[in-house]
């Protein structure tokens, strides 16, 4: 549950940092700029994970945020938002949010000290508005859970003290964070199975899934045999901080750029690889992502070799059920030629499996985590087979 914490240690800390203060007070007074205010309320966008949202005061309690995409259509529609607010008084705040290029897709959700809270939104019948209320006080409202590089830099602390393997970076992205890595397993051990996280910013729940499937590897790291594991948790934190939709900061998807590697992250990871002694090669990759529902595309009879397809039987066959709260499907796929994906460029250039592992917005956190816990260890034993 620690990443439900997340939040509320996030929002008193970017209280703390806009008042310069370590007693964060409670007035509208803490406003900082390219805030949003009326008289008792302020709302603000100043933290990782928050994008520079248009914001129209609607009332003395009454706000509209425009929820936009990061660059022109078409995108995805992810319509990520998030932001904080110091309001005075007692009654609530009313935030409408409108949407451009998209429909309501994620629930808002405040940070507590408990967790993440969803809040009742009405939504329009055609999806382009919705709007809820905030309670008084401050808090902080995002699209889903907010996990930033700051979290994910504590799970490479976590992965490497659990261990013993050190994080290090494979490269930089367009804004110049670090793409940070963790390699788990003896170096010389010659099968790599490939984790990649966060291709995009929104698909938080994929990244609670990988966090706790690292985690089970990572207390596992003495045992990996002749696996080692290569794990990139935060391809795109740029993307990520700026409170993107989709794309990196160079405005490109990512997970299309598997093949043309226009970006300096793609560019990482193939770079990485290169580096490679000749006894080491990918045996597997999986790519952690969030859709409406949780699955794995894998690849289709057409292109699966029967090596290929026996190693699906053996990981995933049968177990749609096996996990409590956690259901989920296999959706084979064969590879779109050039679609850049993550999955068809392993596939292709190892010849190996490799799947998106896709987790439903709306899936019980608990439940995923348990699950991806679970699967981290049948795939340790898929692959000792
Ligand atoms: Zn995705």
């Amino acid at each position: 549950m620690r990443h439900l914490w997340a939040g509320a240690a996030l929002l008193a800390g970017g209280l703390a940092t806009a008042a310069c203060s370590p007693a964060p007070p409670r007035t509208a007074s803490a406003a900082v700029a390219g805030d949003c205010r009326s008289a008792s309320v302020t709302l603000a966008f100043d933290f990782d994970g928050a994008p520079p949202m248009a914001c129209a005061v609607t009332g003395e309690r009454a706000f509209t945020l425009l929820v936009t995409p990061e660059h022109a259509p078409p995108i995805n529609p992810s319509p990520w938002y998030a932001f904080r607010y110091i309001a005075d008084g007692d009654a609530p705040v009313s935030v409408t949010l409108r949407y451009l290029e998209s429909g309501h897709r994620y629930a808002p959700k405040l940070a507590t000290d408990g967790g993440w809270r969803v809040l009742e939104a009405e939504v329009s019948a055609d999806g382009k508005t919705a709007r809820f209320d905030v309670p008084p006080g401050a808090g902080l409202v995002a699209a889903q859970d907010l996990l930033v590089p700051l979290q994910t830099g504590e799970a490479l602390a976590r992965w490497s003290k659990t261990s013993g393997a050190a994080v290090f970076p494979i490269g930089s992205s367009h804004d110049g964070r670090l793409i940070e890595a963790i390699r788990l397993g003896r170096v010389d051990a010659p099968r790599l199975v490939v984790l990649i996280g966060r291709q995009h910013p929104p698909e938080v729940t994929g990244a609670i899934a990988m966090e706790a499937f690292v985690d089970a590897l990572a207390a596992r790291a003495g045992s990996l045999g002749d696996v080692q594991v290569l794990v990139v948790p935060m391809l795109n934190p740029d993307g990520v901080v700026r409170g993107h939709w989709r794309a990196n900061r160079g405005a490109v998807d990512l997970n299309r750029d598997w093949g043309p590697f226009t970006q300096p992250e793609t560019r990482a990871v193939k770079a990485w690889l290169g580096t490679l002694p000749s006894g080491v090669r990918p045996v597997l990759m999986v790519d952690f992502h969030s859709t409406g529902r949780n699955l794995f595309y894998v690849q289709g009879p057409d292109e699966a070799t029967p090596a290929q397809a026996a190693f699906l039987a053996r990981w995933l066959g049968g177990k749609e059920e096996a996990f409590p709260g956690y259901p989920f499907t296999l959706e084979p796929r064969n590879a779109n030629p050039g679609s850049g994906t993550t999955k068809n460029w392993f596939h292709q250039t190892y010849a190996i499996p490799a799947y998106t592992y896709e987790v439903g917005d709306n899936a019980d956190r608990d439940a995923a985590a348990a699950a991806a816990r679970a699967l981290a260890a049948d795939m340790l034993e898929a692959l000792a087979e």
